[in-house]
C-alpha cells in the first residue's frame, strides 16, 4: 500500500448508547451543569417531547414543539426569544435532523448547549453544521458552539419511526459514510467508522421493514446511523450532498428521499475514481460487486422511493440543477462537467439502474 498522509482532528463526542439510555438523560444534565432546559422537537412528536420533559421534572422549563424542516428563520427567531424568555440554560433536543436544527438555531444565537436525543439516522447530532432558511434561501455553515455537548442514542425511541421513513433515514446515513470514504479529508478513522455505518445499517434495514419493532434491529441501525453522523461531522462531502442540497433547496424534496433516490447514481459516477472506497462499501454490503448497484436493489428490496419523478420533481427543472451543481468547483474524486451530471439526474429521476 502506499504510505499515508492525513490530519486527523477529533470533535468532542460524548455518546451515550443503549435501550432506555434516555433515563440517564438528567445524569447528562448534571454532567453539564444544566437546571433549566427548554425540550424542543417537532408537532408530530409532541407527546415524545411531554414525556421527556415530564421525566426531567423541574429541571425542564418547557416543550417547544415548533420544529420543522429546512429551520426557517422566523421558527428560529421565535424559539431563541422563547429560549430567552424562559431563562433556559440549556436545550434538549428531541427527534429528528429538524429538532436539532432548531436547537442549533438557539445555540448560534445564545450560545445555549445542547443535548441531543435524536429519533431518526439524519445524523446532525454529530456535526458542527447549522442551517437556517430565510425566503427560501438555506444558509449553512460551521460553528462549534452548535455541536450538541452530549448525544442520548435510545433505539427504543426510534421503534415508532415508521417503516417508510426508517428506510429512507437509514439510506440518508449511508450517504454520509459514503461521501467520507472518498472525502478530500478522508482519515482511517473515519474510513473505519463509515465502512462499519454502512454494514450496520444495510444489515438492519431489512430486518426493521421486516419487523419495526424488532429492538436488535433498532439498535443496530441508530449505531450506524451515529456512525455515519460522525462521517459527515469529520469530513467534506462531495457530488452527492451537493445533488441533494440543490434538490432540496430549490425544488423542496423531501431530504431523506431525495437521498435515498440520489446515492446510487452518484456513487455509480465515482466508483471508477475511488477505488479504496468502492473496495470497502463492497465489504460492507456483504460482497456486492458493484456497492452502488447493490444500493439501487436494497433501495427496490425495502420499498423505497428509487425516481425524482416520484418525489414530484419535474423533468423540466433538471437542468436548473445541473446547473447549480456545476456552477462552482469543490472536491469530488471524479471530474464533474454539466453533461455528466445532467445525465445523472436524468436516469435518476426516470428511476434507471444506476451506470
Ligand atoms: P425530521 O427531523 O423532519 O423528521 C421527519 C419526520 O419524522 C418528522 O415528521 C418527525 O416528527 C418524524 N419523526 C422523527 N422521529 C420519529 C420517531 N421516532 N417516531 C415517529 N416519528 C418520528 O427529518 P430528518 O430526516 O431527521 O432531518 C432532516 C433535516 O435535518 C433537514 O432539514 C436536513 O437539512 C437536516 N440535517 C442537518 C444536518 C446537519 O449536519 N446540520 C445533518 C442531517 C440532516
Amino acid at each position: 500500500p502506499p504510505t499515508r498522509s492525513f490530519l486527523y482532528e477529533a470533535l468532542p463526542m460524548r455518546v451515550r448508547f443503549g435501550v432506555d439510555a434516555l433515563a440517564a438523560l438528567p445524569e447528562e444534565l448534571d454532567q453539564l451543569g444544566l437546571e433549566r432546559v427548554l425540550v424542543i422537537c417537532s408537532p408530530d412528536q409532541k407527546s415524545m417531547g411531554t414525556r421527556v420533559a415530564d421525566a426531567l421534572g423541574h429541571r425542564s422549563v418547557g416543550v417547544l414543539a415548533d420544529a420543522v424542516m429546512h429551520v426557517p428563520a422566523e421558527v428560529a427567531q421565535r424559539a431563541s426569544a422563547e429560549a430567552e424568555r424562559l431563562g433556559a440554560d440549556g436545550c434538549v433536543t428531541v427527534g429528528g435532523g429538524s429538532a436539532i436544527g432548531l436547537g442549533k438555531a438557539i445555540a448560534l444565537e445564545h450560545g445555549l448547549p445542547i443535548v441531543a436525543v435524536p429519533t431518526t439516522y439524519a445524523g446532525s447530532e454529530m456535526t458542527p453544521v447549522w442551517g437556517v432558511t430565510t425566503d427560501g434561501l438555506k444558509t449553512t455553515g460551521r460553528d462549534p458552539r452548535v455541536l450538541p455537548r452530549s448525544v442520548v442514542y435510545d433505539p427504543a425511541l426510534t421503534a415508532t419511526l415508521p417503516v417508510a421513513m426508517s428506510v429512507t433515514s437509514g439510506i440518508n446515513a449511508m450517504a454520509h459514510a459514503v461521501e467520507a470514504l472518498y472525502a478530500p479529508d478522508a482519515t482511517p478513522i473515519i474510513s473505519l467508522m463509515a465502512e462499519d455505518g454502512v454494514r450496520a445499517l444495510a444489515t438492519a434495514l431489512p430486518a426493521i421493514a421486516a419487523d419495526s419493532s424488532d429492538l436488535a434491529a433498532r439498535s443496530e441501525a441508530l449505531y450506524g446511523s451515529w456512525l455515519c453522523g460522525a462521517c459527515l461531522g469529520a469530513t467534506t462531502m462531495s457530488l452527492h450532498h451537493k445533488l441533494c442540497h440543490s434538490l432540496g433547496g430549490t425544488l423542496n424534496l423531501p431530504h431523506a428521499q431525495t437521498h435515498t433516490v440520489v446515492l446510487p447514481h452518484a456513487l455509480a459516477f465515482n466508483q471508477p475514481a475511488a477505488t479504496a472506497a468502492t473496495t470497502a462499501l463492497s465489504r460492507a454490503l456483504g460482497g456486492a460487486a458493484d456497492p452502488a448497484l447493490g444500493l439501487w436493489e436494497l433501495a427496490g428490496q425495502l420499498g423505497a422511493p428509487r425516481s425524482l419523478a416520484e418525489l414530484g420533481a419535474q423533468e423540466a427543472d433538471l437542468d436548473r440543477i445541473a446547473e447549480q451543481v456545476t456552477s462552482r468547483p469543490y472536491g469530488n474524486p471524479r471530474p464533474v462537467t454539466y453533461d455528466d451530471v445532467r445525465g445523472l439526474l436524468q436516469a435518476a429521476w426516470a428511476g434507471k439502474p444506476p451506470t
